[in-house]
């Protein structure tokens, strides 16, 4: 054999190592790629679903199931708020499943109203309930609108008589005064005006007929 056969042989058995050992490198790679494929599932859609219900469906597809949190919220009790995957991602089997679970909506505790103020069913509307005032006059109590507030304003106007006639004692050059009463009562009524309820953004609604008949009886004392 002369040295070009010879290298020419060398070169032949080295192309052919070659290609066997790729032909082996992209089988091993799709095997792998076969097996890992195999072992992977589809994340079911839990979200809405009890607790109980939740992990059974992830257990069915061999996923496990790990209660992230617990928090408030409008789903009943032990209902699944969130997840993670999402639903239909591709993960391996025995992978983790995060899921938040429902306490139900936050519960307030109402305090008793019943023969107290204003100001107690409004703090009481504050944390959640429903508050329903049955006003004969004008909604916003005594004190604002008869009382504290309208008082205050004629008293502060009451105390410029003496003022003004002891001004002068002090230095003071005031022009002649003089006093007008309808002008004083239709400026008090307009600042009542500007405090009731419904001027300082609640929502007053007129009754509903269930709420008539409820006050009727509330009335009657049945
Ligand atoms: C002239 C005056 C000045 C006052 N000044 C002060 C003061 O400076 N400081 C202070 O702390 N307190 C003052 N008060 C007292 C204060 O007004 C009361 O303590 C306070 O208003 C009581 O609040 P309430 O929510 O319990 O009842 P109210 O504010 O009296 O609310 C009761 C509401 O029920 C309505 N009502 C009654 N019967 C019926 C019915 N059958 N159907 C439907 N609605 C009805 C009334 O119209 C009223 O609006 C004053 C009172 C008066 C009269």
């Amino acid at each position: 054999m002369t040295l070009r056969e010879r290298l020419e042989w060398i070169f032949r058995m080295a192309l052919l190592v070659f290609i066997l050992a790729s032909v082996a490198f992209l089988s091993a790679l799709t095997a792998m790629r076969f097996a890992i494929q195999g072992r992977e599932v589809s994340v079911p859609d839990v979200v809405g679903k009890n607790a109980v219900e939740a992990q059974q469906m992830l257990q069915g597809r061999g996923l496990v199931i790990k209660v992230e949190d617990r928090l408030y919220n409008p789903l009943p009790v032990d209902v699944v708020v969130r997840q993670t995957p999402p639903p239909g991602m591709k993960v391996k089997i025995g992978q983790e499943a995060h899921v938040v679970i429902s306490l139900g909506p936050q519960q307030a505790t109402i305090p008793a109203l019943t023969d107290r103020s204003v100001r107690a069913a409004r703090i009481a509307a504050q944390h959640g309930a429903k508050v329903m005032l049955a006003e004969e006059y004008r909604v916003g109590g005594t004190c604002v609108i008869r009382g504290c507030v309208p008082k205050k304003l004629l008293v502060y106007a009451s105390r410029f008589r003496a003022d003004f006639e002891e001004a002068a004692g002090y230095g003071w050059t005031v022009p002649q005064w003089s006093f007008d009463w309808p002008t004083l009562i239709a400026n008090k009524d307009k600042e009542i005006a500007r405090l009731k309820l419904e001027s300082m953004g609640h929502k007053l609604d007129k009754l509903t007929p269930e709420q008539e008949h409820y006050l009727a009886s509330w009335q009657e004392g049945t």
